[in-house]
């Protein structure tokens, strides 16, 4: 792949998109949940939506030119690092419930030792 002659791997074109998608300060607009995004263009059709699709392959696709070409753009990127930010807050959330389930399961061992403790006291 070859931009004004420079030749990028996948990844370099994918880390260029990144930086886009900040600088330009892209945000998505969830339209289906993990589906289906709009993303604003911000240089090719100011003032147009670009619709990025998650398909069930977990393969991330846009509409505009650049991802026809590269299979890379800065609108999906956008959507893939809501993704990212998507899940790790689920993972988060997941480890937080498990803390509390432990947490809930320890004070639960500890009132049934107690009452052991207090049955054999008794006897
Ligand atoms: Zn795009």
């Amino acid at each position: 792949m070859a931009i004004n002659g420079t030749k990028y791997t996948y990844e370099e074109l994918v880390q260029r998109a990144r930086e886009r998608a900040t600088e330009e300060n892209l945000h998505s607009f969830q339209v289906e949940r993990r589906r289906l995004y709009l993303v604003k263009s911000r240089k090719l059709k100011p003032g147009t939506y670009h619709m990025v699709r998650v398909h069930r392959s977990g393969q991330v696709t846009c509409d505009c030119p650049g991802w026809e070409r590269w299979s890379v753009c800065a609108h999906q990127q956008t959507v893939m690092k809501r993704l990212e930010r998507e899940s790790a807050r689920r993972q988060w959330l997941r480890e937080q419930y498990q803390q509390i389930e432990i947490l809930e399961q320890e004070s639960q061992t500890g009132e049934s030792q107690q009452e052991q403790v207090e049955e054999l006291e008794a006897a």
